[in-house]
């Protein structure tokens, strides 16, 4: 990529570099950043792909937050405190517009967040966004998949399907009424890290997953790292008004259950702990093994690439 359009995508991104564990940010060839004393470095990476995982005509600014979203997600998912990131970006063009909109995305989530870009590559190419986010957790604690057992019960946060309901009313497939397609939108195009409900969790949870390929897929995740089985009732779901005001109670069900994009924690806990605020019991964990959501469900399993 020619200098001139380096510079444009520096003057773009440099800004957002500044935060409580950075020590160097953008502009040498690594950035650094400390942990406090007696904690370990949670790190992870999420790619999204124009066409792939957002349309193509989907808002600058709504792709920069999201891609953050989605990356700080599995943050929260492990119940670390954000550090950091690093964008790996791929454009097909150094557009100056776009790069505005998409930073300002950028700049609300590192805001919301606080978790500052510290670094990235920027080449030429197919719209792709990689994000990398680092986290710190206390020695000796992380929420795990694997930690499940018999007798917990099964939690969510948030409501359940309004990303995938989002989906349909973005791909025309369904009009609800105009505030209630606003914010279906919304959950699509802007899901929630859910952080601090996650640093809340550490040390309380005995597994924990984010729901980013649908709560089935992913609460096999932990049936499977548990070695226990989840019973989920599909009448306990959380659904959002907006989300429930579809015609069909089945279409309803099938989001919630099956429905990806909706960053959620699925997580467990022991019978006699109780749930944060904003956190709806589904279920509960059995001997045996995969997830039961009880008989008569034609659902198919969560979105894979291959
Ligand atoms: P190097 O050749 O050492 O890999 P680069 O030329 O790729 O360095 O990047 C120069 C500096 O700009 C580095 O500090 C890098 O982290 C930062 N940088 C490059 N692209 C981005 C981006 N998209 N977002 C944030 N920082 C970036
Ligand atoms: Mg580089």
């Amino acid at each position: 990529m020619p200098v001139s359009e380096f510079s444009l995508i520096y003057r773009y991104f440099s800004a957002l570099g500044r935060g409580a564990a950075v020590d160097l940010s953008v502009g040498d060839d690594c950035a650094i950043l400390h942990l406090d004393a007696g904690e370990r470095l949670a790190t992870s990476v999420d790619t999204m792909v124009e066409g792939v995982h957002f349309p193509a005509d989907s808002f600058p600014e709504d792709i920069g937050f999201r891609a953050v979203s989605v990356a700080a997600s599995d943050l929260a998912a492990m119940g670390a405190r954000p550090l950091g990131m690093t964008l790996a970006l791929t454009l097909p063009a150094a557009d100056e517009l776009w790069l505005q909109t998409f930073s300002q995305g950028l700049a609300e989530a590192v805001s919301e967040y606080r978790l500052p870009l510290v670094g990235g590559d920027t080449t030429r190419g197919p719209l792709t966004i990689t994000v990398q986010v680092l986290g710190a957790l206390p020695s000796g604690e992380a929420l795990l998949r694997g930690g499940a057992t018999v007798g917990d019960v099964v939690y969510v946060s948030g409501y359940l399907g309004d990303a995938a309901g989002g989906l349909a009313v973005l791909t025309g497939q369904w009009q609800p009424t105009p505030d209630h397609a606003e914010y279906l939108l919304h959950r699509f195009n802007r899901p929630r890290a859910r952080l601090a409900l996650g640093r809340e969790l550490l040390g309380k949870a005995s597994a924990a997953i984010d729901i980013s390929d649908g709560l089935l897929a992913d609460a096999g995740h932990i049936a499977a790292a548990s070695g226990v089985k989840l019973v989920i009732e599909p009448e306990l779901l959380p659904l959002s008004p907006a989300l429930a005001s579809h015609a069909s109670a089945g279409q309803v069900r099938r989001w919630a259950l099956a429905g990806g994009d909706d960053y959620e924690l699925c997580f467990c806990l022991p019978a006699t702990a109780q749930a944060p605020p904003g956190c709806t019991r589904i279920g509960e964990v059995v001997a045996g093994e995969g997830v039961d959501c009880g008989p008569g469900l034609d659902i198919a399993p969560g979105y894979q690439h291959f």
